[in-house]
């Protein structure tokens, strides 16, 4: 998963999610990516840390080619990936706590609405959402600076 912060025409800026930068790319071409504001297609992405650091690098090949790819992105970048992430999550998911793994179930099941959930499990819940073929995300907690 990727974020982008993208911003419309008409300066009204939102997140958008994408499986990778590759079908943002694919998404973007298509004029599938809309304003949630405005609604135009017209979208552009804004540049974040990571963006603007590739950026300063293709302007100077040599350094480019001096670096391997898994070092453009640094430390700070992913954690502040992460931080996002769970900021999303905890803004948009609804937060079921230990129920997480039999909400789930229920969710595909379609025994309970259709919703994003975010909640915490047991490696043995897992397990068997694994078994039931649910499909899930476990996402890594973020270090919070104390
Ligand atoms: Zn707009």
């Amino acid at each position: 998963m990727v974020v982008y912060d993208l911003i419309c025409e008409k300066n009204h800026r939102f997140e958008g999610w994408f499986p990778s930068f590759e079908s943002y790319q694919e998404q973007a071409a298509q004029d599938q990516i809309s304003c949630p504001t405005c609604g135009t297609t017209d979208v552009e992405k804004l540049p974040h840390a990571c963006a603007v650091h590739l950026k300063k690098e293709a302007a100077n090949p040599q350094a480019v080619a001096e670096k391997r790819p898994s070092q453009t992105v640094s430390e700070a970048d992913v954690k502040e990936f992460f931080v996002r992430l769970h900021h999303y999550v905890r803004e948009n998911f609804e937060d079921v706590g230990p129920q997480f793994a039999g909400e789930a179930r229920k969710i595909f099941r379609g025994e309970a609405e259709q919703r994003p959930i975010h909640g915490s499990s047991t490696p043995q819940e897992r397990e068997e959402l694994d078994e039931d073929g649910i499909p899930y995300v476990v996402l890594p907690k973020p270090e919070l600076d104390s």
